[in-house]
């Protein structure tokens, strides 16, 4: 037997499982790494294997040992109550797909207020036109989210924490609430990873991420992932081959690729975040950190209870200042790039607002909101690209 091998049957540690799950080095004819299977048809060997669908494989859409080989590693990574993990093209088709395939017309959605943007836009669009009612919820409304339900709720929506403004719910306690009431819990686990946050251990049902921020890694694919549990998976695999989700096999590839440093990025992007945020808790300009691994966040004695660590990805609110100046300390920076997406191994600063979308709270933060991924640069250089930023931010 090799390292990697599927028959090896050791309980592995987290970081070991990433490196070896997945990895069948006969199958592999001695490469250490799968093939990239670009396939549609598979051949049977006689007509009857063909009608009665016998084979390893059946059709490109359905699985290659390239999709087989990520499958694997996922299901390493989220624990035993993953039974089974669905592909998708993008973290968004991840989520439609899971709410698709869960609900039908009459049927009611709870979503948490924090959640991401294009996941509101899902649910009051297409959602709605298909009959499914959606109400928002305080993501900080822990277990009084019971007086919420109605007997057609079927499925709850979390993003743990929100990926601009990083308030934490309390998802256990959301979790057994919607149990009670014989819902569905989904989150979105985009933020921590199942590395940091073993979200099907804490009650949750369904866990979607999107894979083209952490598992990625790199900022070159659009990929996502929904890891379901034995309740849930039926309905899963059912939507995913009723709706025709799946991806490519050179994503799926890097999304594997991704998994094996998954461990040692994530360790980084929480170590330098970490310090960035205590960095910037001192600077003048900053009024706030929104970051729950602070002790001085409201979301951080959750955090504490059920993450195991935090990514590299939080927002600041500054002190009250023009907008034009904020824009000018942003077009100065040298390191941090201004872009959409996040979790790949560069830094990255955006301007956000949450006014226009909240409807269950209110977005006050009191000053301009900027949210910063850092990336795998060495932190001297960031705080001082950040602190000639502030420079410029104060003269203009
Ligand atoms: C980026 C993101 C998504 C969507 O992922 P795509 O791959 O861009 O479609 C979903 N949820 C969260 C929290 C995200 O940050």
């Amino acid at each position: 037997m090799s390292a990697g091998d599927d028959e090896n049957t050791l309980p592995l540690k987290i970081e070991t499982a990433l490196v070896t799950a997945g990895r069948d080095t006969k199958a592999q004819k001695g490469f250490v790494n799968p093939p990239v299977v670009h396939g549609s048809t598979v051949l049977y060997p006689t007509v009857d294997d063909l009608r009665a669908h016998r084979g390893e494989f059946r059709y490109g859409r359905h699985g290659t040992p390239t999709t087989r080989a990520l499958q694997q590693a996922l299901m390493a990574l989220e624990g035993p109550q993953c039974a089974g993990v669905g592909i998708a093209q993008s973290g968004a088709a991840a989520i439609s797909t899971a709410l698709l395939s869960l609900l039908k017309s009459g049927d009611h959605l709870l979503v948490c207020d924090n959640a991401y943007q294009p996941t509101r836009n899902f649910c009051n669009g297409i959602l709605t036109r298909y009959g499914v009612e959606t109400t928002y919820f305080d993501p900080m409304i822990g277990s009084a989210i019971a007086s919420l339900f109605k007997p057609s709720t079927k499925a709850v929506l979390i993003e743990a924490p929100g990926s601009q403004s990083f308030e934490m719910p309390d998802l256990p306690a959301i979790a057994s609430a919607a149990h009670a009431h014989g819902a569905i819990v989904i989150d979105d686990n985009t933020w921590a990873t199942p590395l940091f946050h073993r979200s099907l251990e804490q009650g949750v049902d369904i866990s979607v991420q999107a894979a083209t921020k952490y598992i990625g890694g790199h900022s070159d694919i659009m990929f996502g992932t929904i890891s379901a549990n034995a309740r849930t998976w039926p309905a899963i695999s059912e939507g995913i081959r009723l709706l025709g989700v799946c991806a490519g096999p050179d994503d799926v590839f890097l999304a594997i690729r991704g998994l094996r440093t998954l461990a040692v990025r994530l360790a980084q992007h929480h170590r330098s975040a970490l310090e960035m945020a205590h960095w910037l808790a001192q600077r003048p300009e900053v009024a706030r950190v929104l970051y729950p691994a602070l002790e001085s966040d409201p979301g951080h004695a959750i955090w504490k209870r059920d993450f195991t660590g935090a990514s590299g990805l939080f927002s600041i609110v500054l002190n009250p200042v023009a907008q034009t100046s904020v824009d000018a300390m942003l077009d100065s920076l040298k390191l941090f790039g201004m872009g959409y997406s996040w979790g790949g191994f560069e830094s990255l600063i955006i301007p956000f607002d949450c006014t226009g979308y909240r409807t269950a709270t209110k977005w006050e933060p009191g000053g301009p909101t900027l949210r910063l991924h850092i990336g795998l640069e060495n932190v001297e250089d960031l705080k001082a690209d950040l602190a000639r930023g502030f420079e410029v931010l104060r003269a203009a």
